[in-house]
């Protein structure tokens, strides 16, 4: 079953800068789709138009069978809890610990202070626990995020955005400041996401080699066009 649909979309900044131009492509339940190009293309504001964390100009962005354009402010939090996102800078609340950074996911953007862990119920508190360990955090729970190398941050993200159980994952330029084997472990993890918890996942790159190793669908964007939309195998021999 198709998960998300793009018909058109267009995005300009102001009068001058056009971020997206009649983009149009679908991904189906459960795919691991990257969204490659250079600096500039649109990837950031594409993925950020599926959350409402921008808004396109034109066109129609269809997600699990919602009209994302046409919903009210009061109903993005709904929407935005069924979209999990991480970020290439984690976006974590450095001086909290992992395991408060994990559950602050749960509470959304709504959220006010919540630092005392008796304040979340048993079972986000055990679930948070369980995908800590299946990120092989186990042993940092307890530490300040500051404490924590980038790619085990990145993993805490991860975390952060699963715990609401969501449809589809987000990830803007999740390696970009990660080195190799980071990079590595969090390509596996996400890409494990997708396999086993059945989680699509969309992610912006731009090492196409690493898009093409992980991915199911890879949408190239140039200029804020979709220049090419389908399997990894086909780009290898188009370029
Ligand atoms: P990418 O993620 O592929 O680098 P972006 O989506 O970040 O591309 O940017 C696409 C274009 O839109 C670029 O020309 C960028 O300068 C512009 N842009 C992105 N965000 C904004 C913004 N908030 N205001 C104005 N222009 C923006
Ligand atoms: P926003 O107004 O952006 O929704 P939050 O409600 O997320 O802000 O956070 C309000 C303040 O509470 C911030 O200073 C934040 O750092 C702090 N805070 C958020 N979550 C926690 C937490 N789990 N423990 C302690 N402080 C927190």
């Amino acid at each position: 079953a198709t998960l998300l649909e793009f018909r058109n979309v267009f995005k300009k900044y102001g009068r001058d800068t056009t971020a997206l131009s009649d983009v149009s492509f679908s991904v189906e339940a459960g795919a691991f789709v990257s969204v490659i190009g250079p600096s500039g293309a649109g990837k950031s504001t594409l993925l950020r138009c599926i959350n409402r964390m921008v808004d396109a100009s034109r066109g129609e962005i269809v997600f699990d069978g919602i009209n994302t354009q046409s919903l009210k402010k009061r109903d993005l939090r709904k929407l935005r809890t069924k979209i999990g996102m991480i970020f290439q800078h984690y976006n974590l609340v450095n001086r909290l610990s992992v395991i408060e950074n994990v559950l602050h996911g749960r509470l959304g953007y709504k959220s006010t202070i919540a630092g005392v862990l008796g304040l979340y119920k048993e079972e986000e508190k055990r679930q948070a626990f369980e995908l800590l360990s299946v990120l092989g955090l186990e042993e940092q729970v307890y530490k300040r995020c500051d404490q924590l190398s980038g790619g085990q941050k990145q993993r805490v993200g991860i975390a952060r955005a699963l715990i609401q159980n969501p449809k589809m994952l987000l990830c803007d330029e999740p390696i970009a400041s990660l080195d190799p084997n980071a990079s590595k472990v969090i390509m596996e993890h996400l890409k494990d996401i997708s396999s086993t918890m059945g989680i699509t996942v969309l992610i912006n790159l731009h090492q196409v080699e690493v898009a093409l190793k992980y991915s199911d669908q890879v949408i190239g964007l140039n200029g804020g066009r979709v220049v090419y939309d389908g399997s990894p195998e086909h780009i290898t021999h188009q370029e």
